[in-house]
């Protein structure tokens, strides 16, 4: 049976993952979210005390790092470090810039590489992240880049935090945005960039549903879905 692999990258607070989700329970596939595996190997520098901008010091814990994921029957992705569960500890914002700075390093990259291809191999997948279409899976039947202007982004990411009860002012969320933002795109190793065959899609101006109906349209339009 032929697996399909759908990738949607682009820059955080995009919406990204939500839509994802919806779209993988949609067709029947995997989701796969990346960024989580990425910080599940921040939080575990974090915690060995490296400084996460350290290449060569990130690069010597991995050996001892076991990343595993598993998806509950409700389609949540869960992830494991070394056997425990830390799916709710790596969704600090603190996470988010280890995240980040783990993510520049070719090794980190080079370590997750094979995770993620042969989660892609085994399933139909949505898989979002920063680097899908242009390098973990080039060969994606649907490739996708997801944006929104950076104000938009913050904007919906100032609304979430205030609704899971840790509110953070506006304009600190902008500015992490675009530092984030900076960061993935100006970093040497798998830089946040369009695919040359991925399609564009900025949702600043759309609902989402409006988004989740655009996608789908998208995934018909290049499939025989
Ligand atoms: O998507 P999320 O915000 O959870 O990702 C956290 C960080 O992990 C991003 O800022 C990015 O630097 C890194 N990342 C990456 N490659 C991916 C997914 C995430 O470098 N495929």
């Amino acid at each position: 049976m032929k697996h399909y692999s759908i990738a949607i990258d682009g820059p955080s607070g995009a919406g990204k993952s939500t839509l994802a989700r919806v779209t993988a329970e949609k067709f029947g596939f995997l989701y796969v979210d990346t960024g989580a595996i990425y910080r599940t190997v921040g939080l575990s520098i974090l915690r060995a005390g490296v400084d996460p901008k350290d290449g060569a010091a990130v690069a010597a814990r991995l050996p001892e790092m076991r990343i595993e994921l598993a998806h509950a029957a409700d389609g949540l992705q869960h992830m494991y470090l070394n056997g425990e569960d830390v799916t709710e500890q790596i969704r600090t914002p603190e996470v988010s810039m280890a995240a980040s700075a783990v993510g520049a390093h070719a090794a980190v990259r080079a370590f997750l590489m094979d995770l993620q291809r042969n989660l892609a191999k085994s399933h139909s997948v949505v898989m979002d992240g920063r680097d899908i279409g242009t390098v973990v899976l080039p060969d994606a039947d649907v490739k996708v880049f997801l944006t929104a202007s950076a104000q938009e982004r913050a904007w919906r990411r100032t609304l979430e935090l205030s609704q899971r009860g840790a509110p953070k002012p506006y304009e600190e969320v902008l500015a992490e945005l675009e530092r984030r933002d900076r960061d993935d795109v100006s970093r040497d190793a798998a830089p946040l960039r369009q695919a040359e065959d991925a399609v564009r899609l900025d949702n600043s101006q759309l609902t989402f549903q409006e988004t989740v109906e655009a996608l789908e349209q998208i995934i018909r339009e290049r499939t025989a879905l």
